[in-house]
C-alpha cells in the first residue's frame, strides 16, 4: 500500500499545492463554454430543427480531474526534470497526447517512448496514472529511488483495501472485470500481495461457469478455461473456490455486478448451506459512485422518450464509456465515438459498436436535414467537455445549421 503520509519529498498523494497556477491551463486546454452554458440552461440546445440533450452528469470525474491536475502540477513543480508517465493518465486519447506535448514520457502504451524501468533514477519524476499501478510494478519503481507522484483515485484505493481484507481472511477475490484492464491488474495484485488469490470474471457467462463449478454442476477444469490472466498464481478452482469475497472493477455496468455477487451469493449458499454462507461468501459494491452516477444519468436520459439517437463520447479503450453505450443501445441508435472529427460527413460516421474490438464506420447514420432531429449527448469519466462542445458544433456544422458558440454563452 501506499505510505500513510499524504505528501513526502519524493512521494505525492494530493494536490502538489499549485492548482491555482495550473487552473486557467487545465480550463483552456479541456473546459468548454458551450458545455457550461448548457449546464446552467436545463441540459438543451435547441437550434433550428435540431434539438441536444446533455445527460445530468457526463465527462470528468472526481478521480480524473484530481489525476490530470496532479499531472500538470508536477510539470510546474518539476519544469527541468524529466517527468515519466508509467502508462496513460487516463483512457483518453486527446488528454494523454497533450501531457506528451508537454514533455511528459510515456514508459508503456501506445505513446511510449522507449524508455525502461532500468533507465529511471532518483532525478526523475515518476506520475502513476489514475487507475493504479500493480503492487509489484510500485516496489520496482520506488527502488529506483525516483520521485512518485501517485494519482490514484481513491475509489480504485478504497477496492485495494477491500481484496486485501478479503485475501488477509483467507478469502479469493473474485474480481468482476477486465483481466487485461490496467485497474484490474493492480487491484488483483492487492489482493495477491501476501499469498492470496484470485480470479477475474468478465460477465455473466463468466460467472455462471464460476457458480457451476461450486455446485458441482461442472468439473473444476472449466474455470481455466478463462486463461492464464484470470488467475492468480497455481489458483486450484477445487479449493480456490470455497471461500470467495466479490468486488469489481469500479468502471463496470453497476447492474451486472450486483447480478454476479447475487450468483456467487446463492452458488456457496446452495454448496455450504445458509447459515454457513458467512464463512464463505462476502460481497461489497465497489462501482464508483461517478460511474454509477453517469450510468444513472443515461438511463434517465434514454428513458425519457425524447430521443432519435445518442452519442457518447470517449476513449475507445475506455471501460466506462463501452457501458454507456451499452445501456442507451438497449433504447436508441447510439454511436460511441472517440472525438467529433468521427462524424466524418452527414451520410458516414466513424464509431465504436458494442463488444467490437475496432471502430467502424457506419453509413446513412443520420436523418435527413429537413427533418428534425434529437441528439441525447454524454461523455464517459474520462472525457474532456471540451470533446462534447466540439461534438455539439460539428453535428450542426454538418447539418448546414449556423452557429456561433460565443453569441450563445455571451447571452
Ligand atoms: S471512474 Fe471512478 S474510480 Fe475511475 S477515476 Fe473516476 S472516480 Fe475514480
Amino acid at each position: 500500500m501506499p505510505p500513510k503520509a499524504r505528501n513526502q519529498p519524493n512521494y505525492y498523494r494530493a494536490s502538489l499545492g499549485l492548482k491555482d497556477q495550473i487552473a486557467p491551463a487545465v480550463a483552456s486546454d479541456y473546459h468548454s463554454p458551450l458545455v457550461d452554458w448548457m449546464r446552467a440552461n436545463g441540459h438543451r440546445l435547441d437550434i433550428a430543427n435540431l434539438s441536444f440533450r446533455l445527460a445530468k452528469e457526463f465527462g470528468f470525474c472526481y478521480g480524473v480531474d484530481k489525476a490530470v491536475d496532479m499531472a500538470y502540477e508536477a510539470r510546474a513543480k518539476f519544469p527541468d526534470s524529466r517527468i515519466i508517465l508509467t502508462y496513460e493518465i487516463i483512457h483518453n486519447p486527446r488528454v494523454n497526447a497533450r501531457l506528451r506535448e508537454m514533455g511528459i514520457e510515456f514508459l508503456s502504451g501506445s505513446l511510449k517512448s522507449g524508455l525502461s524501468l532500468r533507465d529511471i533514477g532518483p532525478e526523475d519524476v515518476v506520475l502513476l496514472p489514475a487507475f493504479g499501478v500493480s503492487s509489484p510494478e510500485l516496489e520496482r519503481l520506488r527502488a529506483t529511488g525516483c520521485v512518485l507522484v501517485d494519482t490514484t483515485c481513491g475509489s480504485v484505493v478504497h477496492v485495494w483495501k477491500r481484496v486485501e481484507r478479503y485475501a488477509r481472511d483467507g478469502f479469493t477475490s473474485l474480481v468482476h472485470g477486465k483481466a487485461l484492464h490496467a485497474e484490474t491488474i493492480a487491484t488483483v495484485s492487492q489482493a495477491q500481495k501476501r499469498g492470496g488469490h484470485s480470479i477475474v470474471v468478465r460477465d455473466r457467462e463468466q460467472a455462471q461457469v464460476v457458480c457451476d463449478v461450486i455446485t458441482g454442476r461442472r468439473p473444476p477444469e472449466d474455470v481455466l478455461a478463462f486463461g492464464e490472466p484470470s488467475f492468480s498464481k497455481d489458483f486450484d478452482p477445487a479449493r480456490h473456490l470455497e471461500k470467495i469475497g466479490v468486488a469489481n472493477q469500479t468502471t463496470m455496468l453497476a447492474s451486472e455486478s450486483l447480478e454476479i455477487a447475487r450468483m456467487v451469493g446463492a452458488a456457496l449458499e446452495e454448496r455450504w448451506g445458509r447459515e454457513a454462507l458467512p464463512e464463505h461468501f462476502r460481497s461489497f459494491d465497489t462501482i464508483c459512485s461517478a460511474t454509477q452516477e453517469r450510468q444513472d444519468a443515461i438511463v434517465e436520459l434514454v428513458e425519457s422518450g425524447e430521443l432519435d439517437m445518442m452519442l457518447i463520447v470517449g476513449g475507445y479503450n475506455s471501460s466506462n464509456t463501452g457501458h454507456l453505450l451499452e445501456i442507451a443501445s438497449r433504447h436508441v441508435p447510439s454511436y460511441h465515438i472517440c472525438d467529433s472529427g468521427e462524424m466524418l460527413s452527414a451520410g458516414r460516421i466513424r464509431h465504436k459498436p458494442l463488444g467490437a474490438k475496432e471502430p467502424v464506420e457506419t453509413e446513412g447514420w443520420l436523418p435527413a436535414a429537413d427533418k428534425p432531429l434529437t441528439a441525447g449527448i454524454t461523455a464517459g469519466a474520462s472525457t474532456p467537455n471540451r470533446a462534447i462542445g466540439e461534438t455539439i458544433e460539428r453535428l450542426l456544422a454538418i447539418r448546414g445549421i449556423p452557429f456561433d458558440p460565443a453569441e450563445l454563452t455571451a447571452s
